[in-house]
């Protein structure tokens, strides 16, 4: 397939706006893609070249990618750089210079892109700007388009991963009710391009049955909230598992033979900022593994220290350092892959009987601690010893429940001290927005616009403003923590209040406040009165607080 049948798909999802239609002219394409060509398509269109949680990049800061477009037109910096800013946007700039035949094969634009992100050492900035201007020197202009938006990371299509995977559903099976077996698949397998390239070579029901590998990650299971402890009588039934709840950092731990990698809940790869967990993972007596729990600073006896300790870990440098400073303790409670089995479907019980044979107490990882409760008082008492002690809460685990990968489900239950007191738990949204600062705040961002996210229309809906609870050191932070961008990002709804600088919606904050108010200056149709920001939150965005569930709440 050639590139430019690619480039003239982007465009026209570009100018639609309607997520039905974007998804009937992805599935009309997709169905044309090859067989073999399938996996490189989806991950193109989704502006990427592997999936999400390979840790693939290119490398390729905005100046990088403008001296390729001049190098690839034989003009200086400067001009591109005009362009640039006359027209404030990068890939359209480059249109200007890209005049060859399209004759880029998909394959052959996949190919380089590798070969650039592969480039590393000294010397690798100016290789990536040469092989970047040697793709963009045999690209037409629509072509260049979007191979600069590819390379900034910045394809803005407004596809997402559900519309791509509806999109096959339409394509490969003929109608939309396939989509939640693909949705399922991707939880359990958080690859569109092995997910798109099983349905087209072995069908549906392979699709349906695929089963966890070791190495990628799973996505993980999240806990339902009860409005009190009784409800459990009809949401688990009793006897039921009760382990307390660890404020610290989720880690899914993979174990293949010798080999060990860690991924956070975001399903990003953290093996480096934890080589005292790999080694105690190393050691467990298995060949093969998955394991979860959560990470918490502990101090020399062993006690559990508040989460703001364990995340002076989250470093790229001074690992060894930190290491020695905050040791740290992983709190095992799940597993989901063991020396050969795939157990997502077992229940519950069983999963954590094996896990109970391959956990003993160590220095580094132990067993979350739990109980088995017949009745709520047991589980109420097990939650004020745990509270007294400073842990966040409990939750609650059905003993028949399955691993519902990628789902908040009933299997799981969360109760913390704020629900006792008939407060809201708290919001996770994310940030698609800044305002600059005023006064003392002047210089920085001084506060931001958050929103929840709408899983059906698979967008970010704008719900509140939000400049309270920052320290200076916070608001110091949120430059680099948050990725600007020049337009409304794709995927993005915003009314009433627009910021001033755009956000690409990648960060999720959890968020305080005091209700809930019908406001039209938000495209939610609904405010959060007095926001207070609490601390950043490990989540994807499509993680975050629901539309739905914030609807219910009203
Ligand atoms: P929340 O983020 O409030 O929805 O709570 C779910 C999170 O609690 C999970 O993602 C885990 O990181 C964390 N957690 C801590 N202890 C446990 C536990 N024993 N079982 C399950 N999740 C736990």
């Amino acid at each position: 397939m050639k590139f430019v049948e690619l480039a003239r798909v982007y465009e026209k999802l570009e100018a639609t706006s309607s997520y039905n239609s974007m998804r009937d002219i992805l599935a009309k394409f997709l169905k044309a893609a090859g067989k073999d060509e399938l996996r490189v398509v989806c991950y193109l269109t989704l502006g990427r070249i592997a999936p999400h949680f390979a840790d693939v990049n290119l490398g390729m800061a905005e100046k990088m990618v403008l001296r390729g477009i001049a190098d690839a037109g034989n003009v200086q910096d400067s001009s591109v750089l005009a362009d640039y800013k006359r027209i404030g946007d990068l890939g359209e700039a480059a249109e200007r210079y890209a005049s060859a035949k399209p004759q880029l094969s998909v394959k052959e634009v996949f190919d380089g892109l590798h070969s650039i992100a592969e480039i590393g050492g000294s010397g690798s900035q100016e290789k990536k700007v040469k092989l970047l201007s040697s793709l963009l020197q045999r690209s037409s202009s629509i072509e260049a388009r979007y191979l600069v938006r590819i390379a900034l990371g910045d394809l803005r299509l407004g596809a997402g991963d559900k519309t791509v995977l509806d999109a096959l559903a339409i394509a490969y099976t003929g109608s939309k009710e396939a989509r939640s077996v693909l949705e399922h698949a991707f939880m359990i397998c958080p690859d569109i391009g092995k997910i798109a390239e099983l349905l087209v070579k072995k069908g549906l029901k392979a699709v349906e049955n695929v089963n966890i590998e070791v190495g990628i990650p799973i996505q993980m299971m999240l806990c339902q909230r009860v409005e009190s402890l009784d409800e459990l009588k009809k949401r688990t039934g009793f006897p039921v598992t009760v382990e307390q709840k660890y404020d610290g950092e989720r880690i899914q731990a993979h174990r293949l033979g010798r080999k060990v990698v860690l991924y956070s809940r975001r399903l990003e790869n953290i093996t480096s900022q934890f080589p005292d967990i790999v080694s105690a993972v190393e050691k467990l007596p298995v060949k093969t593994a998955v394991i979860e729990g959560e990470v918490v600073a502990v101090d020399a006896k062993g006690n559990v220290l508040p989460f703001q300790v364990v995340m002076q870990r989250r470093r790229k440098y001074d690992v060894a350092e930190y290491v020695r400073r905050v040791p740290v303790s992983l709190r095992v409670f799940d597993v989901l892959f063991l020396n050969g089995r795939d157990l997502i479907r077992t229940e519950y019980e069983k999963r954590y009987a094996l896990l109970r044979k391959i956990i003993k107490k160590g220095k580094s990882v132990e067993l979350a601690e739990s109980t088995l409760c017949n009745d709520v008082k047991c589980a109420e008492d097990f939650f004020q010893d745990i509270v007294q002690e400073g842990g966040e809460g409990i939750v609650i685990k059905s003993l028949s429940g399955e691993y519902q990968a990628g789902v908040r489900g009933w299997n799981w239950i969360k109760w913390k001290p704020e629900y006792v007191a008939g407060l809201r738990d708290t919001f996770d949204l994310v940030v698609i927005g800044a305002f600059y600062g005023r006064g003392r705040r002047a210089g920085k961002y001084g506060a931001l616009l958050c929103a929840a996210y709408d899983d059906k229309a698979d967008q970010f809906v704008s719900f509140c403003k939000l400049g309270t609870g920052f320290t200076d050191e916070l608001l110091d932070e949120l430059p680099e923590k948050l990725r600007k961008v020049d337009h409304k990002p794709a995927r993005v709804e915003a009314k009433g209040i627009l910021p001033d600088v755009w956000i690409q919606p990648e960060l999720v904050v959890e968020v305080g406040g005091a209700e809930i108010t019908k406001s039209p200056t938000h495209a939610l149709g609904f405010a959060l009165r007095f926001p207070r920001f609490l601390r950043f939150r490990e989540k994807k965005p499509e993680q975050a607080t629901s539309v739905r569930e914030i609807k219910k709440m009203l």
